[in-house]
């Protein structure tokens, strides 16, 4: 029998304005190479400058994974030429990197998982090479993006537990705010590497695996490489230690090069960057910058709010949405009410139209009006969700809109004792029958003024008027 581990690198651009060592804009998808300057090219001479706002959301991550803050942090130069860093370095941290001996959490088949962090560090990207046919071009734009980068201890032992704890990472980073967690545009990215052996017998030989650019990625590379090298050592092979990549085209992972060990490298401080010293006070904003993270928050909703598992994991997806339900409730609204119209009726409109719901024409304070209108007897279900669509296509107060179509329940008795006059007079046969003993036509006259009163009708006064008025002919 074989035991299998499995630790992930993760990097994510931080949310910047600008590049972490110059004030080059930090962004995504501009024209090639106009988001450049001397420092981020490489030009001799040229100083880096250490952004600030770089260091403080880095920060941000290091307290959110539990860890050991250094007393400084060192920047070094991580040598090799590859064509896409012109410095031929790239600064890095390599002997005292931000934050060490980390841990997050993981809820595994109901259960929580702890996963240890190895490190944190702080460094800037590479750019990229685009091959096109038999050309090699290059863009610098994200040469110099602050990009953070996390490294978890071997902690995991299948595909779907690394894939479950790149999920978390990157629902944590979006609610901190550091990182839009963007894997298509490579804003998170994701490296694993993986060993087995025989068990009991500690780790074996690792193997890194590049290029897993979605969570399904990670799970489906990490468990091929798993049963590849079960393969291997079933056969009485050797695993080298290796990079690999995978192809998502054949979904198989495939050799890139053998792996490099951090001497060749040849790391060292860099003369232009101090040493980064954390004061108390630089500590202190961090932490006010700290927010619940969602595992916590759903935790409270199910405590605090009386909900379910799946309505609580749905709200606290989105830190967006979690704020909007809290503010829904916080006017006044019924909190499982709320919930439910979150969860189904409003989610079920931005999906068809493919809308988000922050910014949008529905506001807490709406919601929560029209959940007060239809707690308060004044509209019905059916019109309280035909008012929800008439806020998305209006962009109107829930009340004006009732005002102007004239949607508000109809609870007068004499008014509504006509249309149940009608209703009997226009159907004897069913009234025979509940006089005879059948009530199953009475939801059929109650449907019928209903209809008459465009769903306006107060079904309670309807049922009692029907029941009066039937008894007594
Ligand atoms: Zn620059």
């Amino acid at each position: 029998m074989y035991e299998s581990f499995i630790g992930l690198e993760i990097h994510i651009h931080l949310l910047t304005a600008s590049k972490v060592f110059c004030g080059c804009a930090n962004r995504f998808g501009d024209e090639p190479n106009t988001n450049v300057c001397p420092v981020c090219m490489g030009y001799p001479g040229a100083l880096p400058t250490l952004n600030d706002e770089a260091m403080k959301l880095s920060y941000i991550v290091a307290r959110a994974l539990n860890c050991e803050i250094s007393a400084e942090a060192v920047f070094e130069r991580k040598s090799y030429f590859y064509p896409d860093m012109s410095k031929n370095y790239q600064i890095s941290q390599f002997t005292s990197p931000l934050g060490r001996n980390g841990w997050i959490d993981i809820a595994h088949n109901g259960k929580s998982q702890r996963v240890r962090i190895h490190e944190l560090h702080l460094e800037e990207d590479a750019g990229k090479m685009i091959h096109a046919g038999d050309m090699s071009l290059l863009d610098y734009n994200r040469a110099g993006m602050s990009l953070l980068e996390i490294v978890t201890e071997p902690d995991m032992k299948t595909g779907e537990e690394a894939e479950l704890l790149l999920q978390t990472f990157r629902r944590m980073v979006r609610y901190l705010g550091v990182c839009d967690g963007n894997m298509e545009e490579g804003s998170l990215r994701c490296d694993g590497n993986v060993s087995i052996n025989r068990t009991g017998a500690g780790l074996g030989r690792k193997v890194e695996i590049k290029n897993l650019n979605s969570s399904r990625f990670v799970k489906m590379a990490l468990n091929f490489e798993i049963e590849r090298q079960k393969e291997v050592l079933d056969s009485g092979g050797k695993i080298v230690q290796e990079t690999r990549l995978w192809n998502e085209n054949r979904d198989v992972t495939e050799p890139m090069r053998s792996k490099e060990s951090a001497t060749d490298y040849r790391y060292f401080p860099d003369p232009d960057l101090p040493p980064f010293v954390p004061t108390p006070e630089f500590l202190a904003s961090v932490d006010a910058a700290l927010v619940e993270l969602p595992g916590a928050r759903k935790g409270r909703f199910i405590k605090d709010y009386g909900l379910g598992e799946a309505a609580a994991e749905f709200l606290v997806n989105e830190k967006s949405t979690a704020d909007f339900y809290e503010d829904v409730v916080r006017l006044g609204a019924a909190p499982d009410a709320a919930a439910n119209w979150l969860q189904f009726d409003v989610q079920k409109i931005l999906n068809r139209d493919n809308r988000e719901l922050a910014g949008g024409p529905l506001t807490a304070g709406r919601l929560a009006e029209l959940l007060a209108l239809l707690a308060g007897g004044r509209i019905h279900g059916k019109i309280a969700k035909q008012l929800l669509e008439a806020v998305f296509a209006e962009d109107k107060d829930p009340a004006l809109i009732i005002k102007e179509k004239g949607w508000e329940s109809m609870d007068d008795s004499a008014q509504l004792g006509a249309l149940v006059e009608k209703a009997l007079a226009e159907n004897p046969k069913a009234v025979d029958a509940v006089k005879a003993g059948d009530p199953k036509p009475m939801g059929f006259l109650v449907g019928q003024i209903m209809k008459a009163s465009a769903g306006r009708a107060d079904t309670l006064i309807v049922q009692k008027l029907l029941k009066e008025k039937i008894g007594g002919l």
